[in-house]
């Protein structure tokens, strides 16, 4: 067991129908750190973190999360794992106020008090009577970040979070992701296909293609002066898209 890290991936590989989509992954998130996922449209960003939160079961690795392995019975470690993955799913007939209060029964827990002051912390304040139909995009986005929040996370895997934020939002987003990662010590693990955004907010960056890890690259390298992270990425793909083109 590696308690150094968070998240341990050791070559992992998920198939759906025969196809393998993800192809012999490793990394690793030590805990405390903020961790960015880069890639194209369908690059395996999002089959890793349902794997992660046992939403996908692997086809092959080893993987353990919160110093625990995934595939053991001990499934506690999911209870210390806030996540947003997708486009985040609502009770659209109830109020944000019954939708939370569901979540806090699926936790097991009382976290119902702490709903008001995780609605302030978001950014979406007074707004427990509303009826999910009636909040924006932007708001529901908020709003699941604040349900990933209820269990008290020492992990938060955040799938393309900031989708439909406005910026000011996203802004706050960066805020409070930073505002958790360094008063609460949790781990982050976040996907966007925003660079800039995970440019400001990840200690360090993987790049992912085609259901593997082709680049990692660290905060000190790729917030030099003389380095641009686009361009970096972009260089990064082609780079590994030639590389493996079928030789005549
Ligand atoms: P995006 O940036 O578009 O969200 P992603 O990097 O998150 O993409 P995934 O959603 O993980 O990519 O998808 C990786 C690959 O796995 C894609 O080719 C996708 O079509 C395939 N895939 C994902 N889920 C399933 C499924 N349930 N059944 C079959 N194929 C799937």
């Amino acid at each position: 067991m590696n308690c150094a890290n968070a998240v341990l991936v050791k070559n992992l590989v998920k198939t759906f129908n025969h196809q393998e989509v993800i192809k012999n992954c490793s990394m690793t998130i030590p805990y405390g750190k903020i961790y960015g996922l880069l890639g194209a449209n369908g690059a395996g960003k999002t089959t890793l973190m349902k794997v992660l939160i046992g939403l996908l079961k692997p086809t092959a690795g080893e993987i353990q999360v919160l110093g625990v392995d995934i595939s053991s019975e001990n499934k506690e470690y999911l209870s210390k794992i806030g996540s947003l993955i997708e486009t985040p799913v609502f009770y659209s007939n109830l109020t944000v106020e019954e939708n939370l209060s569901v979540h806090c029964s699926y936790l097991n827990k009382n976290y119902k008090e702490k709903i008001s002051e995780t609605l302030d912390l978001v950014g979406v304040p007074g707004i427990e009577k509303r009826n999910i139909k009636e909040l924006s995009l932007g708001m529901k986005q908020r709003l699941a970040i604040g349900r990933s929040l209820l269990c008290e996370p020492e992990l938060l895997i955040l799938d393309e979070p900031i989708n439909g934020v406005d910026p000011k939002g996203i802004i706050e987003i960066r805020n409070l992701l930073f505002k958790l990662n360094q008063e609460r010590n949790i781990t982050i693990l976040i996907s966007s296909h925003i660079i800039n955004e995970i440019e400001k907010i990840a200690d360090v960056v993987g790049i992912m293609q085609e259901g593997q890890f082709i680049a990692e690259i660290s905060k000190e390298e790729f917030q030099h002066t003389d380095f641009n992270l686009e361009n970096y990425f972009v260089e990064v793909l082609l780079k590994n898209s030639f590389e493996r083109r079928p030789k005549k």
